[in-house]
């Protein structure tokens, strides 16, 4: 570690028996160009090819992976479903699912969301263990370094090696190389954490498969039922509902808050996933005890934080300030007008045109139909006959000043129509535009606009402040 201080990057990266059992933050000493360094210097596991791919395997989850659906399935094709045990199944799924691992596992002890009493971190821990996914430990350590190193080789689920691998394929074979420092001093000193550590072999073969089947036969003689559907079914659609925060959420819906990473948003993925499916608002906001913030999105799992917060077990609910969330919307509400600004096609700026003295207008209107609005002159050829006041209305006014005529002197026209009018410029009149014309001549289109803030360093930046600059030169 003291290596580190003087910005060497560590060689290796400390061990992982000796980071679970530290105190002091595993990377307090962590130098400022770690990320860069590790992903080009540490070494990363063979690729796997026909001459390796047995030694490369994690066999323990993919047994585990491989054999619980193997039940399910034998399960389903031939052990008749009682109703309460399909009633209990989706009651466990909801328990180890949402209590244990969105609840517990992610948004208390991943991300410190809200603090939990002991009685309840007990009864998350507990939760928790029939999900099979790991102690809270191990778990809590990959998601920090999800968060932390998002899309990067660091990221132990990194969603830009595909959906599968992200979902599942992390699993079954031997990490490619260490997940990115992450710190759990926090919950190494957590009684709770270490207890279900400790435990965790014994924890996971109770609330996993032997507490469902005695709830199912204690209840109602269905020993078999509760093993093969509250446990083996039922595990299933956990683990896939969790690992689907890993694929879908980085794959399917949009990115209201950022879209500098893959984490999105979706109604669907939420309902996957008991309601983890704002994932984009999870990754600009990992410590806010919510996932959805409008109150029709799904996130039952917000509601029973909220609940336990409301019966004295939970407290310090932490929340984004809506100012700042709003702020992120923002940007890109922004971003995408931006891009649809940038798709139109805008009339010429005055300084992309040619200035024209009066007689020259007069002179060239008797060629082709000219007219002066606003000191910007227009050629109306193509548009004489489409005129909805009939063609009479402007060829009367070639080579005249029609700015009277055109702002409501004849008739006021529509913002569409002083849109459309500004791309048919073809000059500018010498001499400038006369005071009061400064709203007349930016089109309404162009009154607003979405501007980048290099573009608004200097005012004289935008077209729309030339009157000024013409007065300062003159
Ligand atoms: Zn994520
Ligand atoms: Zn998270």
């Amino acid at each position: 570690m003291k290596e580190a201080a003087t910005l060497t990057p560590p060689l290796t990266p400390p061990s992982e028996s000796k980071e679970l059992k530290s105190d002091v933050p595993i990377d307090i000493d962590i130098p400022d160009n770690y990320v860069s360094w590790t992903i080009k210097n540490q070494k990363e596991r063979p690729p796997i090819g026909w001459n390796n791919w047995w030694k490369e395997l994690n066999y323990l989850s993919l047994t585990i992976l491989t054999v619980t659906p193997a039940i399910a399935i034998w399960g389903a094709l031939h052990v008749p479903l009682m109703w309460q045990t399909a009633v209990f199944s989706v009651f466990y799924y909801f328990f180890t699912g949402l209590v244990g691992i969105t609840a517990g596992y992610h948004r208390l002890w991943a991300h410190r969301a809200y603090n939990a009493s002991k009685p309840l971190q007990y009864f998350l821990a507990f939760a928790g263990s029939g999900a099979v996914e790991g102690s809270i430990k191990w778990w809590a350590r990959g998601h920090r370094a999800h968060h932390r190193y998002t899309d990067t080789p660091l990221d132990p689920y990194n969603a830009h090696e595909g959906f599968w691998w992200s979902h599942v394929g992390w699993m079954l074979v031997k990490p490619r190389r260490k997940p990115g420092v992450a710190d759990v001093s926090d919950l190494s000193k957590n009684e709770v954490v270490r207890w279900q550590h400790r435990w965790y072999r014994t924890l996971i073969l109770f609330c996993g498969f032997i507490l469902p089947t005695l709830v199912c036969y204690f209840g109602w003689g269905d020993a078999l039922g509760g093993f093969v559907y509250a446990g083996a079914a039922r595990l299933c659609f956990v683990h896939h509902s969790t690992f689907c925060v890993n694929s879908l959420a980085h794959w399917l819906g949009d990115t209201p808050f950022d879209d500098k990473h893959t984490p999105r948003d979706h109604m669907i993925t939420a309902f996957c996933t008991i309601g983890e499916g704002y994932h984009n608002f999870h990754h600009q906001f990992p410590m806010d005890y919510r996932n959805a913030i409008k109150w029709y999105q799904y996130d039952p799992t917000k509601w029973f934080i909220w609940v336990c917060h409301k019966l004295g077990l939970a407290s310090h609910l932490k929340k984004f300030p809506d100012n700042e969330v709003a702020k992120g919307q923002l940007t890109m509400q922004l971003k995408r007008l931006r891009e649809k600004q940038e798709n139109l096609t805008w009339a010429p700026d005055s300084n992309d045109l040619p200035v024209v003295s009066w007689e020259s207008f007069q002179e060239q209107s008797l060629k082709r139909p000219l007219v002066v609005i606003a000191g910007f002159i227009h050629d109306v050829g193509s548009f004489m006959d489409e005129h909805p006041g009939g063609r009479h209305l402007i060829v009367k006014m070639i080579g005249k000043d029609a700015t009277t005529a055109f702002f409501g002197g004849v008739y006021d026209h529509s913002n569409a129509a002083h849109n459309l009018l500004s791309m048919m410029r073809v000059g500018v009149l010498h001499g400038g535009i006369q005071h009061g014309l400064d709203d007349k001549r930016v089109p309404p289109a162009q009154r607003l606009r979405v501007a980048r803030y290099t573009e608004l360093a200097s005012p004289y930046a935008s077209s729309t402040a030339c009157s000024d600059g013409e007065g300062m030169l003159g």
